[in-house]
């Protein structure tokens, strides 16, 4: 079956259907004659401008739009009367209560009955304008959100990229960059890499703090960077650098010697920062490339172990790579680990060595010194493993566990007019629990603090800040007593030490070997003696083990004597 359009309803008046049509249509239509004049309007289109239909007839856009619009509407009815062409416009349209929507009018020609006529229908596109503003002010903020997010990423990823190889604090290049350059030098010829260590900055940095500490690091980056000799100067760690020589830099030992010595000089010289006058050394280990090793890891392994080396010798030294050197260094690596067991083991002894009056021959007290044997390594002396716990940060736990095990051997065993004296490792004092540390200890093993003594290195004492002074005052007050170990090694004057709440010197023991044939050594020691006793200080002295030694120790009138002569370090129950 076929579809047979139906004609419209027969009426007598065609136009009157055609009417209705138009006015049912919900786009505005109207029909304008020559003169611009609207001779047809329908209801869409009277509510677009807001008109009654009788107020439009006859009229023009010049009576209902502002003269602006108008004057937009006038050229494009012309164009159309003029070309015959129809247009499409986009137009902006203000009605009478001043509000604008977005049109789009599209106009024709017709003519009717011989004169031409324009037809104009209109969309309204207000809504979808404002989306497309809306869309548009989107666009614009999400472009605006990506370029300043793209600047910003540019901005951190310079940033980044500076991080990656310069240290912040120094802007000296960091360990990679150090890395990067040290493979290029190597393709290029001989190469001297210097690995330089400060000697204890830690201490510096936890008695003065931190900002001291940095500015300190900042002055002595500055120290190194000011030598031709050094291609570069890297930061690597906390106080640790390494530097390459120039390419013009002589490898052969002599001139890298006198190099490292004039480095060790600058950088001791002193600091004033913050009206604070300080000064630091350093360690430095020399590694030379090709012959030390042939790439980055080994060299820097190299030099690191030349610097611990320098560091063992008593710092603010210099050392050259040595293929024994690695040999140390792995068994250094072996000592910290079974030390560190053998201490959560509690397998570290104490041995105790007597102190003797010099005039009376009795034993006044008994110094705790740590003892280990190990199963694999077998007996390793204090004087290897001390400097690997500190260096290690086991220091702490070997301390507590000699310190405690001193006090409860000693309250069990020792006379009770004598004293027992224990070392102190420089690392400990910078512990800000070491005063309540040893108060519990005291506490625990009810030992009299008036009885214990504790020995500190000469060089640990001149060299801190009031902090030290502080930390041993309030031991003072527990009752404990101090010394001042391993005396005449560290070149300071008594006065210097004057400050600090010291009861007793230990001469050490490199002064009293010779004491017996050598009237200097014997005029040196009786120098110190005199000194001591007029800034009233007690006077016991190291390493006596001969008769002689000991005569003329007594004859100089020094207090007290330690040494094999008098007692070698053993069993509390066997002295
Ligand atoms: P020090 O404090 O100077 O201890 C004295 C050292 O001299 C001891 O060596 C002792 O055995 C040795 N000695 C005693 N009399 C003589 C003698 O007549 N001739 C010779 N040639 N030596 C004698 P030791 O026990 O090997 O200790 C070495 C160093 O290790 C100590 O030197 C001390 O600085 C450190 N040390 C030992 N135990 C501890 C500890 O528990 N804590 C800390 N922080 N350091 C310790
Ligand atoms: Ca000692
Ligand atoms: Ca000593």
């Amino acid at each position: 079956m076929s579809y047979a359009p139906q004609p419209l309803p027969n009426q007598s008046d065609p136009s009157a259907v055609f009417q209705t049509i138009l006015e049912s249509l919900p786009d505005p239509v109207f029909v304008k004659d020559e003169q611009h004049r609207w001779i047809y309007v329908n209801e869409a289109f009277c509510q677009l401008l807001g008109h009654h239909r009788n107020g439009l007839l006859g009229r023009s856009d010049f009576d209902t739009s502002p003269e602006a619009e108008a004057r937009v509407f006038w050229a494009k009815d012309a164009e159309v009367f003029e070309t015959g062409l129809p247009n499409v416009n986009l137009e902006r349209h203000t009605d009478l209560h001043g509000r604008t929507r977005i049109i789009e009018t599209k106009k024709s020609l017709a003519v009717i009955g011989g004169r031409p006529y324009l037809v104009g229908i209109i969309r309204d596109l207000t809504v979808l304008t404002e989306i497309q503003g809306e869309l548009a002010r989107a666009n614009q903020e999400l472009e605006r959100r990506v370029s300043e997010q793209t600047a910003e990423l540019s901005r951190s990823n310079a940033q980044l990229q500076n991080m990656a190889f310069f240290d912040p604090l120094t802007a000296l290049p960091n360990r990679r960059l150090l890395i990067s350059s040290l493979e290029r030098r190597l393709q290029a010829g001989p190469v001297a890499i210097f690995y330089l260590d400060l000697d204890h900055f830690k201490r510096a940095n936890d008695s003065y703090g931190h900002p001291f500490g940095d500015a300190m690091l900042s002055a002595l980056s500055e120290r190194m960077r000011s030598f031709r000799q050094f291609s570069m100067v890297a930061r690597v760690g906390g106080d640790e650098f390494v530097a390459l020589s120039a390419d013009t830099t002589a490898t052969d030992r002599l001139s890298l010697g006198q190099l490292c010595r004039s480095v060790l000089e600058q950088l001791s010289k002193p600091f004033v920062v913050d009206g604070i006058e300080t000064s630091i050394s350093a360690s430095i280990g020399v590694a030379v490339a090709p012959t030390d090793g042939r790439n980055v890891i080994d060299l820097l392994q190299h030099a690191d172990n030349a610097m611990f080396n320098a560091k063992e010798r008593g710092r603010n030294q210099y050392a050259f790579f040595t293929a024994e050197m690695n040999v140390r260094a792995k068994e250094n690596v072996d000592i910290e680990r079974g030390l560190r067991r053998a201490i959560r083991a509690g397998e570290i002894e104490v041995y105790f060595q007597p102190l003797v009056n010099a005039k009376t021959g009795k034993v006044v007290g008994v110094e705790a010194l740590a003892r280990w044997n190990d199963a694999e390594l077998g007996q390793v002396g204090p004087d290897r493993f001390v400097p690997i716990a500190e260096s290690s940060g086991l220091i702490h736990e070997l301390s507590h566990l000699v310190l405690r095990r001193a006090l409860r051997l000693a309250k069990l065993h020792l006379p009770a007019d004598q004293r027992l004296c224990v070392n102190l490792s420089a690392l400990q004092l910078d512990r800000m629990t070491l005063v309540e540390d040893v108060r519990r200890a005291l506490q625990e093993t009810d030992f009299p603090a008036s009885r214990l003594e504790l020995e500190i290195t000469e060089s640990v004492a001149t060299n801190r800040g009031d902090r030290l002074v502080q930390v041993l005052e309030s031991m003072r007050d527990l009752g404990i007593s101090f010394a001042l170990d391993d005396f005449g090694t560290g070149y300071s004057a008594l006065a210097q030490v004057q400050r600090l709440p010291i009861d007793r010197v230990k001469i050490d023991r490199s002064f009293i070997t010779n004491i017996d044939d050598n009237p200097r050594s014997r005029s040196l020691v009786e120098a110190m003696i005199r000194m001591a006793h007029v800034l009233d200080l007690r006077v016991l002295a190291e390493g006596v083990e001969r008769l002689s030694q000991l005569r003329v120790l007594r004859e100089l009138g020094c207090d007290e004597v330690q040494g094999y002569l008098l007692g070698r370090p053993r069993d509390l129950q066997e002295l």
